[in-house]
């Protein structure tokens, strides 16, 4: 009779697990509004740097700042405003 339950219950887990990766966290920065998404940012491994000529910024899913250079964000990174334009991760694909 447990059995019936298990199917359920690791679902939910599935699902609360990608839940809580999509839950931005509020960098701590001092600028109230500027937020990471932590769950995200390690799921596509990340980085502050380039790798190679793939950057951020010549990336599809890149939303730019209000210059070139500021923070913007990322479509598949929601909530978080602190992507560098010459950051990376495994979800790359060029513009
Ligand atoms: S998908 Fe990755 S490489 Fe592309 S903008 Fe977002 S964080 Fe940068």
């Amino acid at each position: 009779m447990e059995d019936q339950f298990k199917p359920a219950r690791r679902q939910f887990l599935k699902i609360g697990g990608a839940a809580i990766a999509m839950i931005p966290v509020a960098a701590l920065t001092g600028n109230a509004l500027a937020a990471t998404n932590a769950g995200m940012r390690a799921s596509m491994k990340y980085q502050d740097t380039p790798l190679g000529d793939k950057d951020c910024s010549n990336c599809i899913q890149f939303v730019p700042g209000k210059t070139p250079k500021d923070l913007g964000g990322c479509k598949l990174f929601p909530g978080d405003t602190e992507v560098s334009p010459k950051g990376y991760c495994a979800a790359w694909v060029k513009k």
